[in-house]
């Protein structure tokens, strides 16, 4: 028999246990005492069930679901003595962010996250959010329905999660610019002819970060630090003209924040995203976490470049979004998702990623709002499939 739960362990579900953010998320949480500190009542994933399971026998979780509603057989009989309940497909992944936890991490990537995050939302969970494609394509929906819940959203993607430490809650009103740092990627000093030029492998190494395929290539075209402008926006509270971008090849100032006396604070550490998901998963509290210690000497400096929105359209692309309200987010998101897989696949150049974005976006700017999710997947769906009539015309 299992002995009895401490009745004092913090309940955690993650959504997209399988991924970078949720594999990095349970380290953590082992590193913080595992089964003994923690109960796990639901983790999700999609194709790698092998690893699902593994974390199921790991964490002893109550429910485990892939969101591929045809490998429901091959995981139910995999956790067959484990007392891991199977779920799979989109309602077991709702019913994922249902069941009941002090806190849900939403590590999904893309809008597939939106459903079961909202429906943690809904019951009053405070949210880890790294799912930063819940703000961008649906911001206004996500944020009324956080301050409806009155749970805490933290934000964990690393820009934001700095922002959250050195934002003061007493001070929001001098507030007066959010710094949004982004590494530049592994084509920072690139011309516009080399980057036209670049494949998926390239694009994909990170120089300090390690993520996932989509995220990596998302940052050396900065359509990272454009989601991460308007999840910036949502999060803050802030106007377009209030979020800037700097390079700063190092990682090692997460972002910053200026207020009306002149002061910048910052948030330094290590490129380690066990920090960002610590910080969130144990607010208010700071844990002792198993990340490497800032060096300051060794580092011995700092550097800051103005990003160059030629090479770098992206950046426009988000303001331009921000500016235009309603859907547009949505429809970024689901054009640069549309780009980016043909990216991948070859079809299309690197730089031709933001023109199918911006085309899409123009096509799509008709003022429209969502006042439900459905109109969000509805703005998600049209954008994909114009960004795809874009790409086939232009094969
Ligand atoms: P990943 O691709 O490594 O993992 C994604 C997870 O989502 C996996 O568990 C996968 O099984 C699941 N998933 C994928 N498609 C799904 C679908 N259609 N339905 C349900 N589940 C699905 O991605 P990641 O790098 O862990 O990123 C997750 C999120 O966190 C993204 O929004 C990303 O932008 C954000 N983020 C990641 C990092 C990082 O260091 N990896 C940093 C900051 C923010
Ligand atoms: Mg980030």
């Amino acid at each position: 028999m299992n002995p009895a739960p401490a009745p004092d362990r913090r309940r955690i579900s993650i959504l997209g246990a399988t991924g970078s953010i949720g594999r990095n998320t349970l380290d953590v949480m082992s590193h913080l005492g595992g089964r003994d500190a923690f109960e796990v009542p639901a983790i999700t994933g999609m194709g790698n069930i092998g690893l699902l399971v593994e974390q199921a026998r790991q964490t002893g979780a109550g429910f485990a679901v892939t969101a591929d509603p045809d490998r429901y057989n091959e995981l139910k009989s995999a956790l067959a003595g484990t007392g891991t309940q199977a779920g799979a497909g989109p309602t077991a992944l709702v019913e994922a962010g249902e069941r009941d936890t002090d806190l849900v991490m939403a590590g999904i990537v893309g809008i597939a996250g939106l459903a079961p995050t909202l429906a943690a939302i809904a019951r009053g969970a405070d949210i880890a959010l790294a799912n930063k494609e819940c703000l961008v394509s649906a911001g206004d929906l996500f944020t009324a329905a956080m301050a409806k819940s009155g749970g805490k959203l933290l934000p964990v993607d690393s820009e934001h999660n700095a922002i959250f430490q050195v934002l003061e809650e007493n001070q929001r009103h001098a507030v007066e610019r959010i710094i949004l740092t982004a590494s530049g990627g592994p084509f920072r000093d690139h011309t516009l002819d080399q980057m036209a030029a670049v494949t998926p492998e390239r694009a994909a190494a990170h120089p300090n970060w390690s993520m996932g395929l989509k995220i990596s290539i998302d940052s050396a075209s900065m359509f990272n630090k454009a989601l991460e402008m308007i999840e910036a926006r949502h999060l803050f509270g802030m106007r377009p003209e209030q979020i800037e971008v700097i390079i700063h090849p190092q990682s090692i100032i997460h972002s910053m924040v200026g207020y009306s006396d002149g002061s910048v604070l910052a948030q330094l550490g290590v490129p380690d995203m066990r920090h960002a998901i610590g910080y969130a998963i144990c607010h208010p509290r700071r844990a002792s976490l198993p990340v490497e210690r800032l060096d300051l000497a060794a580092l011995a400096r700092l550097d800051f470049i103005a990003p160059d929105e030629t090479r770098f359209p992206a950046l426009a692309l988000a303001r331009t979004a921000m500016r235009r309200g309603g859907l547009q987010g949505a429809v970024l998101n689901g054009a640069k998702e549309i780009a980016l897989e043909a990216f991948i696949a070859g079809q299309t150049g690197f730089l031709d990623m933001a023109d199918i974005v911006a085309a899409t976006m123009d096509r799509l700017d008709d003022g429209r709002a969502a006042a439900t999710i459905e109109d969000v997947y509805a703005a998600d769906r049209e954008a994909r499939a114009v960004a795809s009539s874009l790409l086939r015309k232009s094969a």
